[in-house]
C-alpha cells in the first residue's frame, strides 16, 4: 500500500527490514544500545560488528539513550547505508507517557534523518514487539506523526517505509492508515 503526501511517498510493506534498500533504516533499539533480541538483534547480525562499535562510542559518549530520543551509526553489511536507533516507551498501561515517548521516538528519527540529508527511511513498528505496546494504538500513532511530518516539516526526506514484520501487524497497519485523514 503507497499513499503521496506532499510529493512524497509513504508506503507499508511486509517483510524484513534488514533487506530494506532506503538509505537509512530505524532500529527498534533498547537504552544500551548493546544489541538484543527482534529487530534488533536482527539489524546487528546482518550489519555485523561495526554497528555495536559505534554504538558502544555513543554510549561512553552519552550514557544510555532515553525512550524517546535517537542516535545514528553506519549500516555496515546492510544494503542501508545507515541506521537510526530510537529507544521507544515499554507498554505499560498508557498512562506513563508511553505516546508522548512513541511520537517522539519517530519525530526524532525523521529530524535525525533530515539532519543527515537522508532522502528516504525505513521504519519497523516500534515498541510493538517486546516492548508490549498495543499494534492498533501504535500504528495510529506512528502513521499520524509522519503523515503530518510529510505534510508539514519534511525537506530532504522524500520517501517513508514501514516494514512490518507479519500479516497481522501489517493488516493493522493498514487499516489504520486507510482511517487517517491526511
Ligand atoms: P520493541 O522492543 O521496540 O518492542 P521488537 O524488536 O521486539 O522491538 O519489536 C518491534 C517490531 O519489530 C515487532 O513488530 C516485531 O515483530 C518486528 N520485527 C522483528 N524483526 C524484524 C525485522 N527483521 N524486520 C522488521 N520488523 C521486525
Amino acid at each position: 500500500m503507497e499513499i503521496e503526501i506532499n510529493d512524497r511517498s509513504l508506503s507499508l510493506i511486509q517483510g524484513d527490514i534488514t533487506i530494506s534498500s532506503t538509505e537509512v533504516i530505524v532500529n527498534a533499539a533498547n537504552s544500551s544500545l548493546m544489541g538484543g533480541g527482534g529487530v534488533d538483534g536482527a539489524i546487528h547480525k546482518v550489519g555485523g560488528p561495526v554497528i555495536l562499535k559505534e554504538c558502544k562510542i555513543i554510549i561512553k559518549k552519552q550514557g544510555n539513550l532515553p525512550p524517546g530520543k535517537a542516535v545514528i551509526t553506519t549500516g555496515g553489511n546492510l544494503k542501508a547505508k545507515y541506521v537510526i536507533h530510537t529507544v521507544g516507551p515499554i507498554w505499560s498501561g498508557g498512562n506513563r507517557k508511553e505516546a508522548d515517548l512513541l511520537v517522539s521516538s519517530y519525530k526524532e528519527s525523521l529530524k535525525l534523518a533530515e539532519k543527515n540529508n537522508l532522502h528516504s527511511i525505513s521504519f519497523p513498528s516500534i515498541s510493538t514487539g517486546a516492548y508490549g505496546y498495543p499494534v492498533n494504538k501504535a500504528a495510529r500513532l506512528a502513521l499520524k506523526t509522519v503523515t503530518s511530518f510529510l505534510k508539514e516539516e519534511a525537506s530532504s526526506i522524500r520517501e517513508v517505509v514501514f516494514v512490518l514484520y507479519g500479516y497481522k501487524t501489517y493488516d493493522i497497519y493498514q487499516t489504520a492508515l486507510s482511517e487517517i485523514k491526511i
